[in-house]
């Protein structure tokens, strides 16, 4: 079967939940049986979203072959099977990167370098490139229709139907229908100017997907179908909904996926949803309660920084048929006001991965106390490195233990690999992407992972420092993680503790709710036998 696209873009206003829409949609038509890949497009100028604070941008998602992307990339992830890739998302900057690479190059001797077709094309062959082997390759547009910069973009995928003729794409607008509190109303006018700025640059959505926190009643759908040029069905409305794995579901019951694969001309057998109804049952209903959980970090304040980890959490929670409820602890509290109150209340305590010196005191006083008071402990990247560094100064009486990415500290229990002493760039030029590490058994990391060899995604500079190994062995440490073509040290646990792990890599990437990561569905674990202790 030729690929077909399906086009995915946001109207009214930003973080309108296309990408959770776009990984739904996926998750629907590969319960259909096709084979769905994903992509997404920045309208940004900046390469990738690397470099750019969490705090502005949320987390950074790291594929297996070392991109770092836009977390929209998760949610395809997490929904579905789709091997996602350096090619999955790209940004402006990266179209005028190699664009100006072929110009420089000759590639366009004797003509005029244009946004239209130069700009458009490379945007083009960069989508087609990406699609190959699918059924259906699923594009989402960054931005909001009407932004000056997503223009390019917008136009390529004009002409990907005029290229294609219909039938072998189509068009979903996903929009906000407000609901003004003071009139009691919901209001289709911005749906109605959204779309209008569409079909001024020659696009008429097929589909649309309307945001709203109430049903749609049905002469609204009526209303918007009149003023923006659609079937009525093709309305859909996609009311809030308590969980995010319910959208499928909610999707599959307004017919999303009927409409598209029928608007598309594939045939299809029906979709079995039984997976994702399970997984919503025991959000709603699960049988062993919950655990609170408390993330001891810096990005306290916005969740979008912690994306996947929340996401992964939740799955260990699926595993384990409980509810996890999150506590954001800010470490730079613990470190002001001292742990009093801020850690008595919780089951489990995790230090995520971050950068920079700001609030790692507190981290580590919050990792002694999870390893005295034998409280379940996962330590990720950053976290890891927190708890070698606790366990240096507080058992092996190495006071002045600390990483080298703070200051040039007497003993570098973390530092920074030979290779990456000559680097300079920011870019890219981190340990990226997944890696294989061989686990010892008898280890809680094998009782996780039942496995010997595994692969996890790493996202960091800095390493534990082969030096100190035997200090830290000799006082009890287990190293249960190495990777060995290089020797680094990549898990670290301790015995004689309900559960206390680290590990260099990020497994929250590759968790998914229908499939719970084992490390997390482990740490949930342990979470809960303590609680069920306490
Ligand atoms: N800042 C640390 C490093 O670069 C940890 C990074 C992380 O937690 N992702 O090694």
């Amino acid at each position: 079967m030729k690929t077909k696209f399906i086009f995915i873009t946001g109207g009214v206003v930003s973080s309108i939940g296309k990408g959770l829409a776009a990984a739904s949609l996926g998750a629907l038509l590969e319960a259909r049986g096709l084979r769905v890949t994903m992509q997404k497009l920045d309208p940004y100028i900046n390469v990738d979203p690397g470099t750019m604070s969490p705090f502005q941008h949320g987390e950074v998602f790291v594929t297996d072959d070392g991109a770092e992307t836009d977390l929209d990339l998760g949610h395809y992830e997490r929904y579905t099977n789709a091997r996602l890739s350096k090619k999955s998302n790209f940004t402006t900057g990266q179209v005028y990167f190699s664009v100006i690479d072929k110009e420089r190059r000759g590639d366009y001797l004797g003509g005029t370098v244009q946004v239209i077709p130069h700009i458009t094309d490379e945007i083009k062959n960069k989508i087609i490139e990406n699609a190959k082997g699918a059924d259906v390759a699923i594009v989402e547009v960054g931005g909001t229709v009407g932004d000056i910069e997503s223009l390019p973009f917008l136009e390529a995928i004009r002409q990907f139907r005029y290229d294609r003729g219909h039938g072998n794409a189509l068009y979903i607008h996903v929009t906000l229908v407000p609901y003004i509190r003071t009139a009691g109303e919901l209001k289709t006018k911005p749906t109605q100017h959204s779309v209008m700025e569409l079909r001024k640059i020659g696009i008429q959505p097929d589909i649309l997907l309307c945001r709203c926190e109430r049903e749609l009643p049905q002469e609204m759908k009526k209303k918007i179908a009149l003023f923006c040029n659609v079937e009525e069905k093709d309305v859909i409305p996609v009311v809030d909904s308590e969980h995010i794995y319910a959208v499928p579901q909610s999707l599959n019951k307004e017919r999303l996926d009927e409409q598209v694969v029928d608007k598309l001309n594939i045939w299809t057998k029906e979709p079995d949803l039984t997976p994702w109804q399970d997984v919503v049952e025991t959000l709603r209903h699960p049988s062993h309660g919950e655990v609170r959980i408390a993330v001891v970090g810096k990005y306290v304040n916005l969740t979008e920084s912690y994306k996947s980890l929340a996401e992964a959490l939740t799955h260990g929670g699926i595993a384990n048929d409980c509810r996890v409820y999150l506590k954001y602890v800010d470490s730079e509290k613990i470190e002001r006001d001292g742990i009093d109150g801020h850690l008595d209340d919780v089951d489990g305590i995790l230090v995520p991965g971050g950068f920079g010196e700001r609030g790692t005191e507190g981290k580590i006083i919050a990792i002694q106390f999870a390893r005295t008071a034998n409280i379940p402990f996962f330590g990720i990247c950053l976290g890891l490195q927190m708890a070698v560094i606790e366990f240096s100064r507080n058992v092996c009486g190495v006071k002045d233990a600390c990483s080298s990415e703070f200051s040039d500290c007497g003993s570098p229990l973390i530092h920074l690999m030979e290779d990456q002493k000559s680097v300079s760039k920011k870019g890219g030029t981190m340990r990226l992407g997944a890696y294989p590490c061989a686990v010892a058994k008898g280890t809680l990391a094998h009782a996780a992972y039942n496995a010997t060899e595994i692969s996890e995604r790493h996202r960091h500079r800095y390493e534990f420092n082969n030096k100190y190994r035997s200090a830290l062995t000799g006082k009890g440490m287990i190293l249960s993680g190495i990777y060995k073509d290089k020797d680094l040290v990549e898990i670290i646990e301790l015995p004689n503790h309900p559960w206390f792990l680290g590990c260099q890599f990020h497994p929250e990437f590759k968790s998914k709710p229908l499939q719970p990561h084992p490390l997390f569905r482990a740490f949930v674990g342990a979470a809960l036998a303590y609680r069920n202790k306490r």
